[in-house]
């Protein structure tokens, strides 16, 4: 039996000599060639069994072929020397790695059209140019230890055993270390102790810049159920306006009311986007200048995007750290995005996926499994912002631009975002403990689902305050560098 894992990717990013970067392009070109052969032996098949049935042929009796990695491999490997005789001068992981690529890209397909897939309908892979994003993966790792540098400041990179090319033969020893601008040690010690393993690596030319994007199996250690604990609770208000809206502040992420500021990246660049967007419309195409230019704006978007990363994975890390159960809703971003758009504000359409709502779900996720914490997810229709979190009176209508919650049945008044929080919080709450209650023979007053040697007071619902104030440790002090 496997071992349960998970998978991560771990980024580095790379500064290859031009020596090196010849070579790496050569590779991104070789896996691209394989990737288009492949796409086009499968557009090819559609097309035989297109004219057999329409010259009568019955859908049993039709050219079969399988699209599958398993037999495209061999395939290529029985006909690369006549299509591409310069095969030698690449290393046939970056050629396996492209009709890997296009055969999952088929397959997608394949189940997309057939109804197996979930999500957007997934279309018939389109050809690469050199224009495509520039990439290809070393699969099969046999000699783990030897991928990184005992300085653990370089990667190796496969040659082709068989190469022809002068420039690559006579060169050996200066092309096969990568120097990567950030240290692997991490990386490497968990890869020595066991307890990651290096699945694959692709290296790829991204937002204007080489880097190599390990992908790691993380080998999952059974811990107790997270279950049973209830722990610290915190609930999180998504927003534009404010990012993030705890119902505990934490010291040194958010204000004493709990608002985590939005950062908004894309916001302070808008201008010199704007500006580069201008001098590249009136760039000839093709020309050296449109290449700099088109290479300057990815620099720059990816330094957006890498701020943003930042900022999200410290916000995500405190929070999976400090708290036993994190309460998020769950938000229809695209529709929320669409519903905006369509409302000609696009302003906000731009916010909403500037503060990166699905990434920082996804990075709280994991962090919180790797700590035996949890996450719970509360549903989408439940009316958070219209409710009041104090008496539950529920509110017709709120627009965006009332800040201020005000109750007309208690009279309490309160910021929006906090109001909502609480609900979240308390709505987190009461599907925690139904779940637990519905753990077999035991009843809702043990709210750990566990003896315990002093006695649980029964919940309070929906006065999450009071609850928490008596469960909940004081959060510690918390410093993200540290
Ligand atoms: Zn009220």
């Amino acid at each position: 039996m496997d071992q349960p894992y998970s998978l991560r990717a771990v980024v580095v990013p790379l500064d290859p000599t031009p020596a090196q970067e010849q070579l790496l392009r050569s590779y991104c070109g070789a896996s691209r060639f394989a990737y288009n052969w492949t796409v086009a032996i499968a557009k090819a098949n559609l097309d035989t069994r297109d004219e057999e049935r329409r010259s009568g042929i019955k859908e049993v009796d039709l050219t079969k072929l399988s699209w599958s990695a398993w037999s495209m491999t061999p395939l290529w490997n029985s006909v690369k020397e006549e299509v591409a005789p310069w095969h030698r001068d690449v290393t046939k992981h970056a050629l396996c790695s492209g009709v890997t690529n296009a055969a999952t890209a088929l397959k997608n397909y394949n189940e997309s059209k057939k109804g197996l897939r979930k999500g957007q309908p997934v279309g018939f892979p389109n050809f690469k140019n050199r224009h495509s994003k520039q990439s290809f993966t070393l699969i099969q790792f046999d000699r783990v230890g030897n991928w990184f540098s005992d300085d653990s400041r370089h990667v190796r990179l496969i040659l082709p055993r068989f190469a022809t090319d002068p420039r690559i033969t006579r060169r050996r020893e200066q092309l096969q270390w990568l120097h990567t601008t950030e240290s692997l040690r991490r990386l490497k010690g968990k890869v020595i102790s066991g307890e990651w393993t290096v699945q694959s690596v692709t290296i790829s030319f991204t937002s204007g810049r080489w880097q190599a994007s390990f992908s790691v199996r993380q080998h999952v250690i059974s811990r107790p159920s997270a279950k049973r604990r209830l722990g610290p609770i915190v609930g999180v208000d998504l927003g534009v306006k404010h990012l993030a809206t705890l119902t505990v502040p934490v010291v040194g992420l958010s204000g004493a009311s709990g608002h985590v500021t939005n950062p908004r990246h894309l916001d302070d660049e808008l201008v010199r986007l704007a500006k580069l967007d201008r001098q590249l419309s009136r760039c000839v195409r093709g020309s050296k200048n449109h290449a700099q230019l088109r290479l300057r704006r990815q620099r720059l978007y990816g330094r957006i995007a890498r701020t943003r990363n930042l900022y999200l994975n410290r916000l995500t890390t405190t929070l999976a750290g400090s708290f036993e159960t994190v309460v998020l809703e769950d938000l229809n971003i695209a529709g929320m995005v669409k519903k905006s758009k369509k409302n000609t504000a696009k302003a906000l359409s731009r916010s909403i996926l500037d503060a990166g709502f699905f990434e920082l779900r996804r990075q709280l996720t994991y962090k919180a499994e790797d700590r035996g914490h949890r996450i719970v997810v509360r549903n989408k229709f439940y009316p958070s912002s219209k409710m009041c979190s104090h008496c539950g009176e529920t509110k017709a209508k709120l627009a965006l631009s009332d800040r201020v919650f005000e109750c007309s049945n208690c009279g309490i008044s309160l910021d929006r975002d906090v109001n909502a929080a609480r609900n979240i919080r308390d709505e987190g709450l009461r599907l925690l403990t139904n779940e637990v209650s519905t753990v077999a023979g035991h009843q809702p007053e043990t709210l750990n689902a566990v003896s315990r040697d002093r006695e649980t007071k029964p919940l309070r619902r929906g006065r999450g305050d009071r609850y928490q104030s008596r469960t909940t440790q004081p959060i510690r002090e918390f410093s993200p560098l540290a």
